[in-house]
């Protein structure tokens, strides 16, 4: 119905992404806006309905769980024309989808299947007055466009951590059904992990970012420390610099070529501050940057600066937040 709102609730390995409960609470302030209610849906392997109520608290009136045997593990070409097709029957107003790697696949993959356009990584949105607007980052961070819809339902991705989830006291209704798999287009038949198991920076609501100024891989210990002392929501990130240099993976890059990040707080340490970095991390919540060129260009979009040399600065820092979360 009219004003009704699809918010897709991404899982991985048959748990719910965080990241959903930014997409449901997104959705719910659209819908209350329009007048109707959230619908989340969750696409995956049976099984997955059993976790899926929690979608409840942050506004899910009814929490759809598409479960086939097929769907376990993420395959665009499975699960865009799954999600295509309960849009197209709900008659929703307005769908959003979070801006992940996952979710970057998928969003524009079902608009193509609907016909009807997609605002990508969007940072803010509103719908009052009856109409949704989107806001989104463009020229790599540069500027923000403020973009309308011309065609019904309008569809969005957000970018991750750029909104606050919102718990309620309530709960959804659960819902799980068996959706007609296609056979077309590929199949998944393996898939293995890269990467020590760690929180993946684009999802992290701390990052911790070394540069150039590090001068030397083995001194990411003392990163690797500071981000142990932030917590488990805590990852690591680079420059392109120390990518490129091999010193670190490209996974970790933050940046125009590598990832977007907003996560709540930023440490930009022994980082200059090109503006091909800054196009991936100036929306984040605070920034801290630890440099010893007072003139370094990261100190324009700091919040807090410390002007220092980092082998020094860093490991107080590290002491300091230990001793505050530790209290
Ligand atoms: P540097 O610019 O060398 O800065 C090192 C900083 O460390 C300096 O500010 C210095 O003052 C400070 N420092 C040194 N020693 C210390 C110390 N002991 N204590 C404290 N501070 C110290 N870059 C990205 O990061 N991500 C991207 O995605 C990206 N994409 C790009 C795409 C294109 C097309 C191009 C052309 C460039 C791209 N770059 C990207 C590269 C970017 O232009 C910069 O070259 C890069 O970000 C610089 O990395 P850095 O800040 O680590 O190194």
């Amino acid at each position: 119905t009219m004003g009704d709102v699809l918010a897709f609730a991404e899982q991985r390995d048959g748990s719910l992404r965080g990241v959903a409960n930014e997409v449901v609470t997104v959705a719910a302030a659209v819908a209350r806006e329009l007048g109707g209610s959230v619908t989340a849906l969750a696409v995956g392997a049976p099984g997955l309905a059993a976790e899926a109520g929690s979608l409840g608290a942050f506004g899910a009136e009814l929490v759809r769980v598409a479960e086939a045997t097929e769907l376990d593990g993420y395959n665009g070409d499975q699960h865009a024309p799954v999600v295509a097709q309960v849009i197209r029957e709900g008659g929703f107003s307005a769908a959003v989808f979070p801006a992940t790697a996952q979710g970057k696949d998928l969003a524009p993959r079902v608009a193509a299947l609907l016909d009807v356009p997609l605002a990508a990584d969007v940072t803010d949105l509103d719908a009052s007055g009856g109409a949704v607007t989107a806001v989104r980052p463009v020229y790599a961070g540069k500027a923000f466009a403020r973009v309308a819809f011309a065609a019904s339902p309008a569809m969005v991705s957000i970018r991750p951590n750029a909104f606050q989830p919102v718990e309620r006291a309530a709960a959804g209704a659960v819902e799980a059904f068996t959706p007609q798999v296609s056979s077309a287009g590929s199949r998944v038949v393996g898939f293995s992990a890269s990467g020590g198991g760690q929180m993946d920076v684009a999802e992290a609501s701390v990052v911790v970012s070394g540069g150039r100024g590090m001068k030397d891989p083995e001194n990411w210990a003392l990163l690797e420390e500071l981000r142990d002392a932030l917590g488990s929501a805590a990852a690591l990130g680079a420059s392109r610099a120390v990518v490129d240099a091999g010193w670190r993976p490209h996974g970790e890059q933050v940046g125009q070529t590598g990832k977007t990040v907003a996560p709540k707080l930023y440490f930009a340490v022994g980082i200059s501050g090109a503006i091909q970095h800054l196009a991936g991390m100036r929306t984040a919540g605070t920034i801290v940057a630890v440099n010893k060129d007072p003139d370094a260009p990261i100190f324009q979009v700091a919040d807090y600066g410390i002007v220092g040399d980092l082998f020094d600065v860093v490991p107080r820092l590290t002491e300091e937040i230990r001793r505050i979360t530790h209290d």
